[in-house]
């Protein structure tokens, strides 16, 4: 019984959450398969942002709706409110974000580089400073994370890290043999 009811109040605090998020942010109104915004009824269990791998939204999905906000404003509140995004998910290893088109001359574009470069840097699964990349997904993962795929403590020197290019990287491998 205890249980059930502090399910039902994790739940309710959620979309509390999420209806002052989409307030605030129009842009991560869940949509549907025509891109069309839900009706307030069936958003509050998640919005846009939770499209977002989870590490990242720890470490900066707020502030990024904080920024986009900010620069949607510069062009008046329809310009806010006309505003949609339609995914945010993780490609080679960075953050990508899908719009449903930018404000002309606006500097949307630029914030939404700014965080995929700072997704680069960012476990994936924690949001902790990353320090090594997956091999062949290039995904970043902190010290602790990356030991969640299997990997063992020994095998973690042989993997690239986070700001190194494949050029440093081969040298590195073959320094070491
Ligand atoms: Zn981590």
């Amino acid at each position: 019984m205890f249980k059930k009811l502090k399910e039902a109040l994790k739940i309710h605090s959620i979309q509390r959450k999420n209806i002052i998020l989409v307030k605030k942010y129009p842009f991560i109104t869940p949509i549907d398969d025509l891109g069309r915004r839900l009706p307030k009824k069936n958003y509050k269990n998640y919005t846009i942002l939770d499209t977002m791998p989870t590490g990242w939204k720890i470490a900066f999905g707020e502030q990024l709706c904080e920024d986009l906000r900010f620069e949607l404003l510069k062009f008046g509140e329809d310009s806010l409110n006309s505003y949609q995004i339609i995914n945010m998910n993780e490609k080679y290893g960075i953050l990508r974000i899908y719009d449903n088109g930018k404000p002309n001359n606006s500097r949307i574009a630029d914030v939404l580089d700014q965080y995929s470069q700072m997704s680069m840097q960012t476990c994936i699964v924690c949001g902790k400073p990353a320090k090594f990349l997956a091999p062949e997904t290039d995904i970043p993962y902190c010290e602790t994370c990356i030991l969640l795929l299997h990997l063992k403590t020994s095998q973690l020197a042989a993997l690239r890290l986070v700001g190194e290019s494949y050029e440093e990287y081969e040298e590195r491998l073959l320094k070491k043999d």
